[in-house]
């Protein structure tokens, strides 16, 4: 007889947990027992559950680094009896969270599913129930004993994605989160499907959780008609070491000589830039068009077809690192977690 496998449960907050203060008209988390009770069928998966609560669940607007520490923490502690982890988490930062986790958690080789939900579990039409039941299924996925899924993954909806590929979209919609430049991993229809291809392949090094992560950083979003002034102080930001620049479609930026001068400035100081696109779908290419070679010729790094969530968490890792400049830049070029298409055609 095959054992079953061991899930750890870490509950964060957010709607999914959530109940309407009546006196405000607002929802507020609520504590975890209350959430379970609203869910018996866990009790017929096909796995033993074991969960973990945050002591005070917070709405994910609250998130920080230090929470994802947390996180990262009882996923160390239980890691060796643990086949699978589930994370319950707000859906408004959850790309942040897990996209932090995926880099934070070193040579993972067991499934960290983060879910959640539009409507809190107490509400007739929620989306909780779906999503955490299959959750639960997806982290229990076994082939001859291992984990068939061993990365960080994000299910809502039906679909499972890769963490650090996704984007919170929706407000309205039980379909929140989208991955435009990664295809999905598994499906869930009658049949919890699995696209195989799609998983990062199995790691055989030892586990560890990199701890540190710098947030010495800053982002300079593009809009047309911005200041001299903005720039100047996003750029000047005391301490700063890593900025994030969101540029127009497939990396282009105004050919302004002060707009030039001010990040070749920054850049001379010792200051990373990342060029990642306000686009959602498809990649940064410095050079297709006028409107990039000067950041090319600048120096600046291309963030490729990374999501801002990845690229946020992705410089604060990589520069709590401690990299040579080249390395930095190197290290940000590839995909290290699955982050980035590097030959995006
Ligand atoms: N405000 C909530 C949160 O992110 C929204 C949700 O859970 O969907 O915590």
């Amino acid at each position: 007889m095959t054992k079953k496998p061991n899930i750890v449960l870490i509950y964060t907050g957010g709607t999914i947990g959530m109940v309407k203060d009546f006196e405000t008209n607002s929802l507020r988390a609520f504590n975890f027992d209350n959430l379970l009770i609203r869910i018996p069928e866990i009790k017929q998966l096909e796995c033993n559950i074991t969960t973990h609560s945050f002591d005070c669940p917070i709405d994910s607007s609250n998130m920080s680094p230090e929470y994802w520490l947390q996180i990262a923490a009882v996923i160390e502690e239980n890691y060796d009896k643990a086949d699978g982890f589930v994370v319950l988490h707000g859906s408004d930062t959850m790309s942040y969270t897990a996209s932090a986790l995926s880099f934070m958690l070193e040579n993972l080789s067991k499934p960290v599913i983060f879910t959640g939900s539009q409507l809190p579990i107490g509400d007739l039409r929620t989306d909780a129930k779906e999503n955490l039941i299959t959750a639960i299924q997806v982290a229990s996925l076994q082939e001859n004993g291992v984990p068939q899924i061993q990365e960080v993954c994000l299910y809502f909806e039906y679909k499972l994605y890769r963490a650090n590929r996704t984007t919170k979209i929706n407000a309205e919609h039980f379909e929140a989160f989208i991955s435009l430049n990664y295809p999905e991993l598994a499906e869930s229809g009658v049949h919890l499907k699995v696209f195989k291809n799609n998983l990062l392949p199995a790691n055989k090094a030892s586990f560890y959780v990199h701890k540190q992560m710098c947030t010495d950083i800053a982002v300079l979003k593009l809009y047309p008609g911005i200041t001299k002034t903005v720039v100047q102080a996003v750029l000047n930001t005391p301490n700063i070491k890593g900025v994030i620049l969101e540029t127009y479609g497939a990396g282009n930026a105004p050919t302004l000589p002060w707009f030039s001068e001010l990040l070749a400035r920054a850049m001379k100081k010792g200051v990373y830039v990342v060029n990642v696109t306000q686009c959602i779908g498809g990649s940064v290419i410095m050079g297709q068009y006028e409107t990039s070679t000067h950041l090319q010729e600048i120096g600046l790094v291309s963030g490729k077809d990374i999501t801002f969530e990845a690229a946020v968490t992705k410089m604060m890792y990589l520069l709590s690192k401690n990299l040579t400049e080249k390395e930095f830049e190197k290290q940000f070029e590839t995909a290290i977690k699955g982050e980035l298409t590097a030959n995006f055609a």
